[in-house]
């Protein structure tokens, strides 16, 4: 949430701050700023138009500075702002100065003791100019200020509580920057002659591919020449580059409209890139785990932890690793996790699941239940990040960077991971026998190929958006695994189209929901776990008396369902334990499409961000 960017060099800074904004868009903000110090004098601008599809405050930004031109000066800070703590105004926006106009900063996350700070300040005649809780941090650090920048930083973050990435800058000390994390994303870019800071390295691959990851608690000074990271204490700390692996190219559109459309087509790429590492011949290795075969075997039970999506790539994993490994699995929202005073032993394996790795919710709850002794597990695509940092053992995806706001891609990857571990886990345990084992990884060997297949034999899928793209309320409903992906399916759908959309095991329908279905009530009918086919066709028969129009997903070949059908989304056969992704992949596209069809801001919805790093 929220994007910052810093730079300190010789060039004008603020085209070089726009354009790493722009970059950061995906993250979602509603008001976007810059502040520039030039000779001992700090400028700010700001803007706050509200996201709508044809314009942004980021584009007013630009036109207000001539795109950065009519802003002099070579060292700056900026901002996009996803509010928390007041309306996303003009005022409200980053940057936020002291009174005396000596320093400007912006700040990702929330300051949780802001209220009594705020009162301390008052009472002291600091003026305030927003309703932010970001704006105290201008002020500490004025009232703080005896000469020193550094003293004056650690002074002011020694009274702050709660999540933030800063940056500042100072008009006395020109070319100086500083940046302070903690539990807020922000990452550290080194140049030549030129140096960054940027909420993630999407904002500087277009500079540079040398990154420093600071921890938490941690700050650094940043001049053109240097930079200079130190712990809480103020004490040096020595850093390691890490040289990031993909390029600008990497994260832009590709010839196709938009982001979503590309992680879509990307997806069989991207799921060989996180199994094919991890095969080895017909083996499955985790190389560097730490887990061994007896922590394996002593697991009584498993708590998948995530959000959104993520836990709904845990859902799908739940039910293949308990009929796999017969462990219990149960999938927590970390949202309620980290509040529920888990119950933990030695015995629980957490795994956390989190596409960007900054999510604020899982990693709360990944703290509260390794405190309390479980084992961690990460499923996370951003190498480096905060939650990855904090597992004994991860898996990344190895995606690539995902920008589109609605996740394509970051959860397939998740799903084939968790099938892996499922596999893995039940060789060592001995639940399933070699033949067995020998059919699952040739399942999972299959997955790029049903991903692509998959989008291959539904050419149709826009046509059918087309027809259903006015919809009010939608049902999706599912048995099993099949109710693992409509969850997804239809939480895609909802996200970037805006149309009601509920998913509900099918079963469930008769105690409640079927009192919503009525004529031409859309319902989307998962009917791929064969196992309950029977099943299924009587609740699709149980809609249709009722006058809803049906759209069933089903495998391919399987006519069984079309006489009870309005329009059919087919998916690639499969193993029946590994068809999540075939199925879901065609149910992102019907996403995609409706929303498209509706005029809907696809990669960017309203309300939305890419990494929640509020809770
Ligand atoms: N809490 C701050 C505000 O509402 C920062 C929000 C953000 O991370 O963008 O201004």
């Amino acid at each position: 949430m929220c994007g910052i960017v810093g730079f300190t060099g010789a060039e004008q800074a603020a085209p070089i701050l726009l354009e790493g904004l722009r970059r950061l868009e995906y993250r979602g903000y509603d008001s976007a700023g810059l502040a520039v110090e030039n000779g001992g004098r700090i400028t700010v601008v700001k803007a706050s138009v509200p996201v709508t599809k044809e314009d942004s405050s980021l584009i007013t930004l630009t036109r207000r500075t001539d795109d950065g031109k009519n802003v002099p000066g070579t060292c700056g800070i900026s901002h996009t702002r996803w509010a928390t703590h007041g309306a996303p105004t003009d005022y409200n926006s980053h940057p936020h100065m002291s009174c005396d106009g000596r320093f400007a900063i912006v700040h990702n996350g929330i300051i949780e003791n802001y209220v009594t700070l705020r009162q301390e300040l008052v009472e002291k005649g600091y003026e305030f100019a927003s309703e932010t809780d970001s704006e105290v941090v201008a002020h500490l650090l004025e009232m703080y200020y005896e000469g020193d920048f550094k003293a004056a930083v650690m002074k002011t973050v020694a009274r702050l509580e709660g999540a933030y990435a800063l940056g500042i800058v100072c008009s006395e000390h020109p070319g100086t920057l500083y940046a302070v994390r903690m539990a807020s994303p922000l990452i550290l870019g080194a140049g030549k002659g030129e140096n960054f800071f940027a909420s993630d390295v999407t904002a500087l691959v277009s500079h540079t591919r040398n990154v420093i990851y600071l921890e938490d608690g941690e700050f650094a000074c940043l001049t053109p020449e240097s930079i200079t990271v130190y712990a809480p204490d103020g004490a040096e700390v020595e850093k390691q580059i890490s040289v990031v692996e993909w390029d600008v190219e990497t994260a832009s559109k590709g010839g196709y409209e938009h982001f979503m459309l590309k992680e879509i087509m990307e997806q069989p790429k991207a799921i060989k890139n996180a199994i094919d590492p991890r095969l080895k011949g017909s083996e499955i290795v985790f190389e560097d785990m730490s887990l061994t075969d007896e922590d394996i075997k002593n697991i009584d039970r498993i708590i998948i932890t995530a959000c959104g999506s993520a836990s709904y790539a845990g859902q799908v994993g739940r039910y293949v690793i308990e009929k796999l490994c017969r462990i219990p699995v149960s999938v927590e929202l970390a949202s309620e996790l980290r509040y529920s005073d888990p119950i933990i032993t030695d015995r629980t394996l957490l795994i956390v699941i989190s596409q960007s790795g900054e999510t604020a919710d899982t990693k709360a709850a990944l703290e509260e239940c390794k405190a309390r002794g479980a084992k961690v597990l990460g499923i996370i695509n951003v190498v480096g990040s905060s939650i990855a940092r904090l597992c004994n053992d991860v898996l990344y995806n190895w995606a690539g960077p995902e920008i589109a706001v609605a996740t394509t891609k970051g959860y397939t990857t998740q799903v084939a991971l968790l099938y892996m571990f499922a596999v893995y886990a039940a060789k060592v345990r001995g639940t399933i026998d070699r033949e067995e084992y020998a059919t699952c990884v040739d399942a999972i060997k299959a997955l790029p190929e049903q991903a692509q297949r998959a989008v291959d034999i539904n050419p149709d899928v826009a046509k059918t958006a087309k027809k259903y793209y006015d919809q009010e309320h939608i049902f999706f409903i599912g048995r099993n695994i099949d109710y693992a992906v409509s969850l997804e399916g239809s939480l895609k759908l909802k996200e970037i189209s805006y149309l009601h959309s509920e998913a509900y095991p099918a079963g469930e329908l008769k105690h409640g929901p079927i009192a919503l279905i009525n004529d031409g009530r859309l319902v989307v009918a998962l009917c791929c776990y064969d196992e309950l086919f029977d099943k299924m066709l009587s609740n699709i028969k149980e809609v249709r008396a009722r006058g809803a129009r049906v759209l069933a997903v089903a495998a391919e070949g399987d006519d069984r369902v079309l006489s009870e059908a309005d329009d059919v989304i087919r998916v690639p056969a499969a193993h029946e334990l590994f068809g999540a992704i075939g199925e879901v992949v065609p149910l992102q596209l019907f996403a995609y499409y409706v929303a498209r069809e509706n005029g809907c801001s696809i990669d960017k919805p309203k309300n939305l961000a890419k990494s929640v790093t509020v809770e």
